[in-house]
Formats: C-alpha cells, sequence, structure tokens
C-alpha cells in the first residue's frame, strides 16, 4: 500500500492533535488525542486496545496488526501527553511558516506519533504479514512514565526491538544512548535552640546540608560523566535560631548503571554518620530512569538505519544524549532500542518548541524502509 504524499493533509492532521491541551494531568486531554489517534490506526487496518494504568493519567495505546502474537517483531514507541499546562493551546496554537511548524508538543511529540501512522502504511501486504509491529503509546512520558512504566516495560519485553520515534535533532541525528537520571530529595533534621542564650544546645540542620553539599560535589565525575547537581535547597525559619530543619533537592546523571547503584550506596551510607553531631538524614530517591545503552543487538540495527538512510541521501549521525525518554526503561529490559524516527525538531518543553518541514517526508521514509528490513 504505498501512496504519495500529501503535505496539506499530514499538516491539517498534525493540528488536530497539536490544538488539544494535552499535558500530562490534563487527563481529559490526552485521553482526547487516544480518541482521535484510535479510529486513524483502525482505519489503516491495526487494531487498538486502551488501556488503562491510573486514575491520575490518561489511557495507553496498544496498536497493532497481530492481536494474538505473543512477540512483536518491533515495537514503535511513543508518548500523547506533553509538558504544557491547560490553555497553552489557546495561547499558542499551531503555527507555521516557510521551514518550521510551531506549537506545542508539534516535535515532542505528535510529528513522531504521525511517522509511525504513515510509515505503516507504506509496507506492503506481505511485509505487514510477516511482521507483527506494535505502536504503543503512553500517556505519562513527561513526568518520567511514573503511571506507564510497568506496561511499557511489558510492552517491551514482548518485542524484539523497540524504535522510539521522538524527534530527530536538528543537525539530523538520531540517538544510540541517553544519559541515566535520578532525583533525590534529602532531609535534613537537627535541634533547634536560641542562636543567642543556647547556642551550643542546638543542632544545625544547615550546617550539615552545607557538608552534604560539598561531599556531593566531589562525588561528581566528568570523565565517567556521572555528574550531581544541587539545584535546590530550603531550611530554616528564623535567624536567631538554630535551624533544625533543612531539604536540598539533587538531581543526578550518568552513563552507568553501576556508578548509579555506588552513589545510591554512598548516600545512604554517608546518611548513617552525619557530619554534625547529633543531626540525622534521611534520604529519598524520587525518580529512577536507567541509561540507555547500545549492545551488539543494537549496534547491528544501526547498520540497517545508517544504510537506508544512506540510500535515501538522509544526513544523519549517532547522539549520546543527556535527556532521558522511554527508551531508557525498554533498553534496560534488554531490548535493542534506539531513538529519533521522528522529523527534526527543537525547543522542547518551550514555547521555541519547532518542528522542520522539510524532514518529514524523509524520515517517514526512513522509518518505513527501516521496518520493511526487519
Ligand atoms: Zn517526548
Amino acid at each position: 500500500m504505498t501512496q504519495s504524499f500529501d503535505l496539506q493533509r499530514y499538516i491539517q492532521q498534525l493540528e488536530t492533535l497539536v490544538n488539544v491541551d494535552c499535558g500530562t494531568r490534563t487527563v481529559q486531554g490526552v485521553a482526547k488525542i487516544a480518541d482521535i489517534l484510535t479510529p486513524m490506526f483502525e482505519q489503516i487496518g491495526f487494531s487498538v486496545t486502551r488501556h488503562h494504568v491510573s486514575d491520575e493519567a490518561g489511557p495507553c495505546l496498544e496498536i497493532t496488526n497481530k492481536p494474538n502474537a505473543e512477540f512483536y517483531d518491533v515495537m514503535l514507541s511513543g508518548h500523547m501527553d506533553t509538558v504544557f499546562p491547560e490553555g497553552t493551546v489557546a495561547k499558542r496554537p499551531m503555527s507555521l511558516d516557510e521551514q518550521k511548524i510551531y506549537g506545542p508538543g508539534t516535535s515532542d511529540m505528535k510529528s513522531g506519533i504521525l511517522s509511525a501512522w504513515y510509515a505503516l502504511q507504506q509496507l506492503s501486504d506481505e511485509e505487514r504479514d510477516r511482521l507483527a509491529i506494535v505502536v504503543a503509546l503512553n500517556c505519562d512520558e513527561e513526568i518520567g512514565s511514573l503511571y506507564s512504566r510497568t506496561w511499557i516495560e511489558e510492552m517491551a519485553r514482548k518485542s524484539r526491538r523497540v524504535l522510539v520515534c521522538e524527534a530527530a535533532r536538528t543537525s539530523g541525528n538520531l540517538i544510540r544512548s541517553r544519559k541515566g537520571n535520578a532525583k533525590y530529595e534529602l532531609i535534613f533534621n537537627g535541634v533547634a535552640s536560641h542562636a543567642g542564650s543556647a547556642l551550643e544546645e542546638g543542632v544545625s540542620a544547615i550546617y550539615e546540608l552545607s557538608h552534604w553539599a560539598l561531599a556531593i560535589k566531589n562525588l561528581v565525575n566528568l570523565e565517567t560523566g556521572t555528574t550531581m547537581n544541587v539545584g535546590v535547597i530550603e531550611g530554616g525559619l528564623v535567624v536567631n535560631v538554630v535551624p533544625d530543619f533543612a531539604k536540598a533537592t539533587v538531581d543526578l546523571r550518568f552513563w552507568s548503571n553501576e556508578e548509579a547503584q555506588i552513589i545510591d550506596d554512598t548516600l545512604r551510607a554517608m546518611a548513617k554518620t552525619p557530619f554534625e553531631k547529633g543531626a540525622s538524614v534521611e534520604v529519598n530517591r524520587l525518580t529512577f530512569k536507567p541509561s540507555m545503552q547500545p549492545t551488539d543487538a543494537t549496534q547491528v540495527m544501526m547498520t540497517i538505519v545508517s544504510e537506508e538512510a544512506d540510500k535515501l541521501d538522509i544526513q544523519y549521525g549517532w547522539e549520546d544524549a543527556g535527556g532521558g525518554s522511554d527508551g531508557n526503561f525498554t533498553a534496560n529490559v534488554g531490548t535493542p532500542t534506539l531513538d529519533g524516527f521522528g522529523p527534526m525538531g527543537s525547543g522542547f518543553h518551550s514555547d521555541k518548541e519547532f518542528l522542520l518541514i522539510d524532514s518529514i517526508k524523509p524520515r517517514i521514509d526512513l522509518l518505513a524502509n527501516v521496518l520493511k528490513r526487519l
């Protein structure tokens, strides 16, 4: 089933998807996106199952040509949510000029979902018969897939490989690896006392926090890429009281999951021996996303993608990205994963977000031709 590409139609479809407020917490908006996409995929012969993962989040869609398959040959991964609050669409709905399309979620990642929809239509009947394909669209990627992670991992375990349809870089680059990340909340407790009359009876939570901030700075290893940032601190109430409470929020990034574990062990060990006598420290890991690292099987996929990109005369490279995606989760369960199969874009999570119009068709063709090779 090949057909010529109608850019105007694509832009209309994109507009329908972008002009819905569908931030992760706007559950009805995410459901609306699922409502729009369901008949679209059904219309091209795919069956759509809606999964409920939480009352706090919208639905997830499992879209497949082989509803009874035990394994999928390939999983195309995407998310239906954005980072933008309700009211964003009213303020800045989709717009475009000669080169770019703007609007909330254009490249992150409504265009990637459309890429999947168009690429699937380029497969022949024989190819659709041969391949068991699942398009897995979740509802909460932008908050670290808090509710859908188990479902995503289940889909990935059932799949032989994963192609994530997040946007390609404006350089043309696709993504072969992504750093892992974690967020920690550190709670420091001390003993309050009057700074004038009973200073020595107090235990300062802020002094304890200060020791930790510098110790964390010393844990940073720029060579291996294990980095930490004490991003937010708070504590104390008034200037004449020794503070009995302080809190730090810390960001951790890493290429090596082992190094992340060592950091975690180190923080928990440090909490057992506070710097300030009488202080106590609580270490809470709020989020954790393992790193996405290429394996030998990933290299095989990279070769296929590179060959097909060369045939289409597409400019590209392989990027090691600092930020995470659901690809981190799918790679971590052992399924070879590559990312960046959407059209080229940038400015994600800001009002500068855009999509490069010239990249839409070539990137759909690339995805389709890669699928044909599997
Ligand atoms: Zn995204």
